[in-house]
């Protein structure tokens, strides 16, 4: 079917809404970027992802140069100003003073909004680099959602893993998500969780510990040609909106942890299944950080 000529025009915005992409320089434009670690080109191992393991230097060096061609990608594609925050482990991986000094960086933990924090409704847009799928999933490099106890994640019974969640932190501060870099798993799940974004796939997964992975040189010059294009494309791309009802849905690795989230007001449990029900993305968002915390021996 052909969309009458004024409807399509609706349908095109960028994501400077509001300012126009070809709006003056004097316009504030703000991305935001969240970085993760087993979503980067080459990073497979344990060795690699854990601040104890022989290979972790190595990996954070790829993390912090896919970071800074995320950077690139947006100034160059308009961003007037680039938040980064440190998603992964300890979130002290990026180190300060190898940053794109254009950008401003979260660093250390615990925060109270985890993966998302700092992001509000000022910013335009939000990018997600070293991305990785849910623990449910086959050939996917890593796959979990904030550590290994959740199992399962479903929100409104649709199953996520950190992407879905964070977007729809993003979708509650009318930020859509523009594009996302990791590997195949966690890009294609996340392009059907995220309407519109764009995708890069840095890596296949061959299984939980092994990948075809991308040239990491490679790999930072399509993130940063991959960012400038997403934000300066002219299409819809709405923010992810779940409700007016969210049931975020756990299935836990263990009975003894289930036991532990149940103890937490308005939480229900089955076996080791828990849900919890709210309005607010916020509160769903907290809530399965608790869990997180809460499942830990
Ligand atoms: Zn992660």
């Amino acid at each position: 079917m052909r969309l009458p000529v004024l409807v399509l025009a609706a349908l095109v915005v960028a994501p400077w809404a509001g300012s126009a992409a070809d709006a003056q320089a004097t316009t504030r434009r703000k991305v935001y970027i969240s970085v993760d670690l087993e979503g980067i080109a080459g990073v497979v191992a344990n060795s690699q992802t854990s601040p104890a393991g022989a290979n972790y230097d190595w990996a954070r060096k790829q993390m912090m140069a896919e970071t800074n061609a995320a950077i690139e990608g947006a100034f160059a594609g308009g961003a007037t100003e680039v938040l980064v925050n440190d998603s992964h482990g300890p979130q002290t991986n990026l180190r300060p003073d190898e940053i794109d000094r254009r950008a401003t960086l979260i660093t250390g933990q615990p925060k109270p909004l985890g993966m998302t924090q700092g992001l509000d409704s000022t910013f335009d847009a939000a990018v997600y680099i070293g991305y990785h799928a849910p623990g449910s999933t086959a050939d996917a490099v890593h796959g979990h959602t904030f550590s290994g106890a959740l199992k399962v994640v479903r929100l409104n019974g649709k199953e996520v893993g950190e992407y879905g969640l964070n977007a729809m932190v993003a979708g509650y501060w009318g930020v859509p998500v523009v594009f996302i870099a990791g590997d195949r798993a966690a890009v294609e799940m996340a392009s059907d969780f995220i309407p519109g974004v764009d995708g890069l796939v840095v890596k296949e997964g061959i299984g939980y510990y092994a990948a075809k992975t991308m040239h990491p040189v490679e790999a930072r010059e399509k993130i940063a040609a991959g960012v400038r294009a997403a934000l300066v494309k002219r299409i819809a791309r709405p923010p992810v909106k779940l409700g007016p009802s969210i049931t975020l849905e756990v299935e836990l690795d263990a009975l003894a942890h289930a036991d532990q989230v149940a103890l937490v007001p308005g939480m229900k449990r089955n076996g080791r299944t828990v849900s919890y029900t709210s309005s607010d993305p916020l509160t769903i968002y907290k809530v399965a950080r608790v869990i997180m915390a809460l499942s830990r021996d």
